[in-house]
């Protein structure tokens, strides 16, 4: 544990000798990094398939391709992220500089989590190197040859007190958060969410927290239900159900639950064949502990389709749960597996009126024709993101923030979100020593006409754009201050 520590002071001594502020290093690291996942795509997929069976193009979509976007965005919109943004005026500072600086925090911890292991630790990774931060790497250990591949490659590519890994399980995650950062974000479940705000709010350090929960997704009876079924499919059984904001559970009207099933029934016959276990496009369950739990959801269901499992290969079978009671286990706690539960609503209030019961999620589906409705569901409900007729899709738009609130988290990340998550945003105000006649109205003594005149000036906004049109405004109210001031 002596080494956790080492490893925390010198990625401090390295903060503070200053190397990682400047833009041209920054930029270095990041194409390093690129460098990196391009150099050894083979490595990483093959880790990757060692510890979820993931394969083919989805995840090199995933895991690969979202990582080099990630870096190509960071790469060129760093100077503009990075220009300090000039803001409105008042009077009394139409003379001044006055803007926010991006400054880095200083050391940075992230805490990734193993359902997309490369992914979840690089795209926070890019951000904070972005910002200018120094940053220990924790992956997480449950995904265990992503974790020592991470910890392998990183220090032969980027500099190595800036950037360390430090791996291991919960004995190690514990040693590191006695440690003091600058800032934390921790991928994972609630109940570690928790555990990591108590021990940052020991040092007042500021957190984001990546969490989970169960993402709802509404179908509304006007709506193609094809079309619909089908991108559920692919959002739910995607890396075997082991997605944050994979949609969890179905709320639907009882009159199209049949026609979902069959629905759905097509759609996986046509995305996985016959067998699915030989489908290479189908992964499996993490580990034997999280399989163990998975099944266990399946207890006193009524199973429309699927339900067959292995506990030797962790594999369990989309499956698909119909007429599921609202206070079954099956609907407590994150399924994150490839269990598909319908609960039957009469309209949709009642749907929204069973989302707004529940923790908020990290995400929200609904599908229907109808824009009013989608409208409203957005409205009368809360969550991390949302997607109408389609799922997952929110969170591949590099513009949008990525993140949840209440319990599936606090903070966002992704492109510009990343920066911002991971900087200072320091108030400057720059003035310069003349003109300290103007300044007599804010020192004592005060008299009413003073407070009056300083009212007059602090309620007129001025923009750099409109800087002419006060102008004159500005030279009237010098003159009354004048006039008052030097009055006998
Ligand atoms: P996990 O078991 O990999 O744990 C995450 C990290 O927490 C690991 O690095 C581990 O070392 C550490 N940890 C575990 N127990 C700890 C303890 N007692 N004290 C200190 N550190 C500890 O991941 P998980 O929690 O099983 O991840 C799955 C959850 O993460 C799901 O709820 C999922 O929805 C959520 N998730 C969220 C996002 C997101 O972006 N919001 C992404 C992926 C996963």
């Amino acid at each position: 544990m002596e080494r956790i520590e080492k490893v925390v002071r010198q990625a401090r001594a390295a903060f503070n000798s200053g190397r990682s502020r400047s833009l041209e290093f920054r930029i270095q690291q990041l194409k390093a990094l690129e460098r990196m996942v391009k150099e050894k795509e083979k490595e990483i997929l093959a880790a990757l398939h060692a510890d979820l069976h993931k394969s083919g193009p989805t995840v090199y979509n995933t895991e690969i391709l979202s990582v080099l976007g990630e870096l190509t965005l960071a790469m060129e919109k760093l100077p503009s992220w990075a220009t300090p943004q000039h803001l409105k005026k008042n009077l009394l500072t139409m003379r001044d500089e006055v803007f926010v600086n991006f400054e880095p925090l200083g050391v940075v911890l992230i805490i990734g989590a193993w359902n997309y292991p490369f992914v979840l630790v690089m795209h926070p990774l890019i951000g904070a190197i972005a910002a200018g931060n120094a940053v220990v790497v924790k992956p997480s250990e449950v995904s265990e040859n992503t974790a020592q591949l991470v910890a392998d490659l990183l220090p032969q590519y980027l500099d190595q007190e800036l950037y360390p890994v430090v791996t291991g399980g919960v004995p190690e995650t514990t040693e590191l958060l006695t440690q003091r950062f600058d800032h934390i974000l921790y991928t994972g479940n609630s109940a570690v969410g928790k555990i990591v705000m108590a021990a940052a709010a020991k040092h007042l350090t500021p957190v984001t927290l990546e969490l989970g929960g169960k993402s709802p997704c509404y179908i509304d009876k006007d709506c193609d239900l094809a079309v619909a079924c089908r991108r559920i499919t692919w959002g739910k059984y995607m890396n075997c159900g082991q997605t944050c904001i994979a949609p969890d559970y179905i709320l639907c009207d009882p009159s199209i639950q049949s026609q979902v099933v069959e629905n759905i029934k097509a759609t996986l016959l046509e995305f996985y064949g016959e067998d699915v276990k030989s489908s290479p496009d189908y992964e499996r369950i993490v580990n034997k502990r999280h399989f163990r739990r998975v099944v266990g959801l399946l207890e006193g269901q009524k199973i429309a389709h699927g339900g067959e499992s292995d506990e030797a290969s962790c594999f369990i079978a989309p499956t698909i749960l119909t007429d599921v009671s609202p206070d079954s286990k099956v609907m407590e706690e994150e399924i994150f597996g490839p269990i598909l539960p319908i609960v039957t609503v009469k309209s949709v209030e009642e749907a929204i009126e069973f989302i707004n019961r529940r923790e908020k999620p990290l995400a929200l589906y609904v599908f229907s024709n109808d824009k009013k409705l989608i409208r409203r569901v957005i409205s009368e409900t809360s969550s991390g993101g949302m997607t109408a007729n389609d799922v997952l899709m929110h969170m591949v738009v590099p513009d949008l923030p990525f993140g949840g609130v209440g319990h599936s988290g606090m903070g966002a990340y992704h492109g510009r979100y990343s920066f911002e998550t991971f900087s200072h945003r320091r108030t400057c105000l720059i003035r310069d020593l003349k003109l300290e006649v103007l300044n007599k109205m804010r020192y004592p003594p005060v008299n009413q006409e003073r407070v009056d005149v300083t009212k007059f000036v602090l309620l007129k906004h001025c923009s750099n754009c409109q800087v002419g049109q006060f102008l004159s405004a500005l030279l009237g109210a010098v003159k009354a201050v004048m006039a008052k001031i030097f009055s006998p």
